[in-house]
């Protein structure tokens, strides 16, 4: 299916999906999400970060499979593979991740975890309605072929590499603290010898392998928008450890191992 030939409700909202994600970067760039490390005061009334992560995320665990069993591929072994690593994902974001974090007395700005939730019910429907209601229209999903194709293979692989790359990256921050603390540490080994957020740069690789092997707009979409999201920020989380740690390691990058 072509991107003019999608239903104009779905089309507007992708299309706008576009158009903010570069506003979003531009915004980011100049003021870091309330949040973590950058938590400060004005922001409004604020939740538990362990509840708001899980409020936050569980609206992506649940709309794309609700997209499935509405949809019109139940049972399909292309369909049910999407619907598997994405599920992988979002119920260890959504459940394992919140539960594991420590420093759960920190809070989170209500409106912080609102437009997270906002974006993942509009994410999860986009990329749910596409591959389970419009996506039967394109030749491309009609069989199981797409499961030997080699942008599936492929994308499959780079998803799970950016999946495994992620929670490993997160469990070294996780092992910085002794359960009760707050305070940060200078993270080191696995990809942190690279960058300084290794777990935001295999989320990005996570949702690029998404792109591949869904080859649809909206995995792109939430590929770009994750991008734009999380560079940003580990750019802020950098500065931030340059000048909280005079022995931060300085050749280590921001995000992108040798580049940024
Ligand atoms: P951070 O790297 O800021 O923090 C991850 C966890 O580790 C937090 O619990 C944090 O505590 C703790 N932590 C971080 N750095 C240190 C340190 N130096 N010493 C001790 N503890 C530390 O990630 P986020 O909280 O922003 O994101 C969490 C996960 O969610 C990541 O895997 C990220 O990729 C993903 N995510 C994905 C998004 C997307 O657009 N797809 C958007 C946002 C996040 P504390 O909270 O107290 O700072």
């Amino acid at each position: 299916m072509t991107e003019s030939t999608l239903p104009p409700f779905y089309r507007a909202l992708l299309i706008s999906f576009f158009i903010l994600s570069p506003l979003t970067f531009v915004v980011l760039l100049r003021i870091t999400a309330p949040y973590g490390r950058h938590n400060k005061s004005g922001w409004g009334p604020t939740v538990p970060a362990t509840l708001a992560w899980i409020l936050m995320e569980l609206p992506a665990a649940l709309v794309l499979p609700l997209c499935y069993v509405f949809g019109e591929r139940q049972g399909h072994p292309v369909a049910l593979l999407f619907v598997g690593l994405w599920q992988l994902h979002y119920i260890h974001r959504a459940v394992l991740f919140p539960l594991r974090r420590r420093g759960g007395a920190r809070r989170m700005p209500i409106v912080i975890m609102a437009s997270g939730m906002l974006f993942n019910v509009i994410n999860g429907y986009l990329n749910g309605h596409y591959l389970f209601t419009l996506a039967p229209d394109d030749p491309l999903y009609q069989s199981t072929g797409w499961l030997t194709d080699h942008r599936f293979l492929a994308g499959a692989l780079v998803f799970l590499a950016g999946f495994l790359g992620n929670l490993h990256s997160d469990q070294i921050l996780f092992n910085l603290r002794r359960p009760g603390e707050t305070g940060y540490r200078i993270p080191h080994g696995g990809l942190y010898r690279f960058v300084s957020c290794p777990n935001y740069f295999s989320e990005i690789v996570e949702w690029c392998g998404w792109a591949l092997c869904t080859w649809s707009w909206a995995g792109l979409g939430f590929a770009v928008w994750t991008a734009a999201n999380l560079m940003p920020r580990a750019l802020s989380h950098h500065r931030w450890y340059r000048s909280e740690f005079p022995d931060y390691p300085k050749e280590r990058k921001a995000v992108v191992p040798g580049v940024l």
